[in-house]
């Protein structure tokens, strides 16, 4: 799981990726940020932004110092 701040919303989320296959038989990358909201009681609710087809290079920086911190 990797810890971004989301490019539409600004909030913390984690990057997500889904490859979906065309007709063409080729696999596009699709990016989401998914939120996780703890609701009262313990109900865990799950809100996703989508990002799309390329990773803004502001979101590739921010996993990349990631790497560098480990
Ligand atoms: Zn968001």
């Amino acid at each position: 799981m990797k810890g971004i701040v989301c490019p539409v919303c600004g909030k913390k989320g984690s990057l997500q990726v889904k490859y979906i296959k065309t007709t063409n038989g080729n696999e596009i990358p699709y990016y989401y940020v998914a939120h996780y909201e703890l609701l009262k009681g313990k109900t865990r609710v799950v809100s996703w932004h989508y990002i799309g087809k390329n990773v803004p290079e502001s979101i590739k920086k921010q996993t990349e110092n990631e790497k560098e911190g480990e």
